[in-house]
């Protein structure tokens, strides 16, 4: 069968498709704190934190915002650094960002109130197609239909759809509007992406408990679908990264504010080939190594420890960063700053280390 006639085939069923994925959330839906609010503020939050990160993550992050910033006005009002001290954990901090800028936008042109069109919603820093009809059909019982990583596998199973990339995308989209409750849209794009989350799982999918068993054209195997295209190997990157400890605590860097994790605070690390022994005079203490892997690259951290103590050149190692902002710390008031995942990672392997 193509990709039209499977298409054809599970619309000509739409109805019955609605009925039972609304009779199951109905009965099986999970109880989360974004649901039992209609202020677009807040469910606007919960979808950007949602992106990229399971529910159980999300959920503290969810309540401590909510707590420290309340409304768009407080968030807009609010320092970058308290936005990423929030968020710090979370990952992929554009997200924060976007969401700064953006309410910041709707203070200054949508008089502090989400906006209720879509056009308007999918104007703003880090709102796509998919975001803007989840918030507006839950906020505002708008008619829209959604398409996060969730709803994409489901549908692409549902159709079994051979396709990838944006032709695949496009068929989704129409599949997604074509079965969408225009009665009940909050109730039916909330059950898709709970049939996602708790059901339709990326490995071993619970068929048997599906409330769309008896349409879907892929559930003899589910796992082919979506189809991917070859994956592609992330560039490796090595990096040194140090400890500088002073009288007054360890050097912290901030990184610059536009770019890769732009705002957030990090140990002085050196990417690339630069010579930096030199620098300090003597050898450092190794520590060790720790890995990261971001979305685009993969990044290896060799770990050294540099104390300040009349062999090392202070101001030669801070001209290294001499265009970024710099403290010096001692690690009681680390908490106080929002931390990269990599200086995380390596400060865990610092407090255990054993010269
Ligand atoms: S039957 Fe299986 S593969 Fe199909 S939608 Fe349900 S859980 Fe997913």
């Amino acid at each position: 069968m193509d990709s039209l006639l499977r298409f054809t085939a599970v619309l000509n069923q739409a109805d019955r498709l609605r009925k039972t994925l609304l009779a199951w959330y109905d009965e099986s839906g999970r109880d989360l704190p974004w649901r039992q609010t209609q202020d677009p503020y807040a469910i606007w939050v919960s979808e950007i934190m949602l992106q990229q990160t399971q529910v159980r993550t999300v959920l503290p992050y969810y309540r401590r915002w909510l707590a420290a910033l309340p409304t768009i006005q407080a968030l807009a009002g609010a320092a970058s650094e308290t936005v990423l001290k929030l968020w710090e954990g979370l990952g992929y901090y554009t997200r924060a960002r976007n969401l700064h800028r953006a309410a910041q936008k709707i203070v200054e042109a949508h008089s502090g109130i989400f906006p209720k069109t879509f056009d308007s919603a999918i104007a703003l820093p880090g709102i796509g197609r998919s975001t803007a009809g989840a918030i507006l059909s839950s906020a505002y019982g708008q008619p829209h239909a959604i398409l996060d990583t969730n709803v994409r596998r489901v549908l692409s199973r549902v159709i079994a759809l051979e396709t990838t990339g944006n032709a695949a995308e496009k068929h989704l989209w129409e599949v997604s509007e074509a079965l969408l409750d225009r009665e009940s849209p909050f109730a039916f794009n909330q059950a898709l992406m709970d049939l996602g989350a708790t059901v339709c799982l990326p490995r071993n999918p619970q068929c048997l408990l599906c409330p769309w068993q008896p349409f879907c054209l892929g559930q003899q195997q589910p796992d082919r679908f979506p189809v991917r295209p070859p994956k592609r190997k992330r560039p490796q990157k090595q990096a040194v990264g140090f400890f500088v400890q002073s009288e007054n605590g360890f050097l912290l860097v901030k990184r610059p504010e536009k770019g890769l994790l732009g705002g957030l605070w990090e140990f002085p690390t050196i990417e690339g080939a630069e010579d930096w022994r030199i620098v300090f005079g003597s050898d450092p203490i190794c520590v060790g190594t720790v890995e990261h892997a971001y979305t685009h690259f993969e990044i290896a951290v060799a770990i050294y420890w540099v104390k300040i103590d009349g062999k090392v050149e202070p101001q030669k190692l801070l001209d290294l960063w001499a265009d970024q902002k710099i403290v010096w710390e001692p690690t009681e008031n680390w908490s106080n700053y929002a931390l990269t995942g990599v200086a995380h990672k390596m400060w865990r392997k610092f407090k255990n280390f054993r010269p």
